[in-house]
């Protein structure tokens, strides 16, 4: 009588046991060794469309022509020889089994996110014949991942630029431009360091106001940008000043690029609320050399440079040589 009622309770566990494997939120399927399907759950069953009686003896290729063959041959074979657990994850494969993502509320993603693991099945000889593999639906967890990731590069960009103009930000700029003097000092290549500053800008703000201020020192950020090469790197150093540094230049060449930049500059017409704004600018030009002591001096050169523009009646470029 008593071993009946064991009997009885153990059948009742295996029941219990049975429908929780069959309800349980993950993908459960089970290969032999020549990865046919032997059964699999409710969660494939939902995801897949197919019931596991149909799909019963199938090979898994055929009923998931995108898994890839050769890596998933070498996963399970692994597991068989080795007896232990193999794992894959969304990182390194985004999907095994391309299953619809049920949660587009939740997530931009048309495809469910998957990790995988695949666990040895021990038959009672000790053998192991069969290979389960368990599919855990992580949509949300890699979702929110990209996210923080596209979030995170938003950041870095918006702390690295200037939000009036778009150029780099000053900081961003010296940080650059210190790698940029390391690189010299270790190549001793030619490179100059270029500065200007908007002459008599305060007149601007004052005649025509704070906000048409803003518009000259958009305007000019633009018609740099649009001057620049890829590979010089300009900032807004501070209120209407701007620096370039131009690498591999001379600073006879960075004369021509400045010159080139001012003349522009003076023959630009700023329509701001139906007045007609036209402004100059002063240059300094600064040719990196070995016995500068760091990136401060040099670009301290330049700015010498533009202080002797200033001085000799502005709009115009001047070279400082560092001595
Ligand atoms: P100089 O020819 O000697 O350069 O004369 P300046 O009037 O341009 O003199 P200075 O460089 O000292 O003036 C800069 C002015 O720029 C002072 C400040 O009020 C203004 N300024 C700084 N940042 C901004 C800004 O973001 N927007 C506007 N509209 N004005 C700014
Ligand atoms: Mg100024
Ligand atoms: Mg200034």
């Amino acid at each position: 009588m008593s071993n009946v009622a064991t009997n009885n309770g153990e059948i009742e566990g295996l029941h219990w046991m049975m429908d929780m494997l069959t309800n349980v939120d993950v993908g459960l399927v089970v290969l032999d060794s020549a990865y046919c399907i032997q059964m699999w759950n409710r969660f494939m069953n939902d995801h897949s469309g197919r019931s596991d009686k149909e799909v019963k003896g199938e090979s898994i290729f055929d009923i998931f022509p995108e898994v890839p063959e050769a890596w998933f041959k070498h996963k399970i074979d692994s597991v068989f020889l080795l007896k232990s657990r193999a794992f894959s994850t969304w990182e390194q494969r985004p999907y095994l089994f391309r299953f619809k993502n049920y949660r587009p509320i939740t997530s931009t993603e048309d495809t469910m996110y998957q990790n995988a693991t695949m666990i040895p099945l021990m038959s009672p000889d000790g053998e192991v014949n069969h290979v389960c593999l368990l599919i855990y639906d992580v949509t949300d967890i890699a979702t929110g991942k990209k996210e923080l990731t596209r979030l995170n590069k938003k950041l870095e960009s918006l702390s690295r630029t200037d939000r009036l103009t778009n150029l780099f930000n000053r900081g961003f700029w010296e940080e650059c431009f210190q790698g940029e003097f390391d690189r010299c000092l270790r190549y001793k290549t030619v490179s100059s360091a270029l500065i200007f500053d908007i002459d008599h800008f305060k007149n601007i703000n004052d005649t025509y106001g704070h906000q048409a201020g803003d518009e000259v020192i958009r305007k000019t950020a633009a018609l740099l940008s649009d001057l620049v090469r890829k590979s010089d790197i300009a900032g807004r150093y501070g209120g209407e000043e701007f620096v370039v540094y131009l690498p591999n230049t001379s600073a006879e060449n960075a004369m021509i690029f400045a010159e080139r930049l001012r003349k522009k500059i003076e023959q630009l017409k700023i329509n701001y609320e139906g007045q007609e704004i036209r402004f100059t600018v002063s240059l300094g030009i600064s040719e990196f050399n070995e016995a500068m002591p760091s990136h401060e001096k040099w670009i301290e050169a330049a700015d010498q440079a533009l202080y002797q523009s200033k001085e000799s009646g502005r709009n115009q470029t001047n070279i400082k040589s560092y001595t």
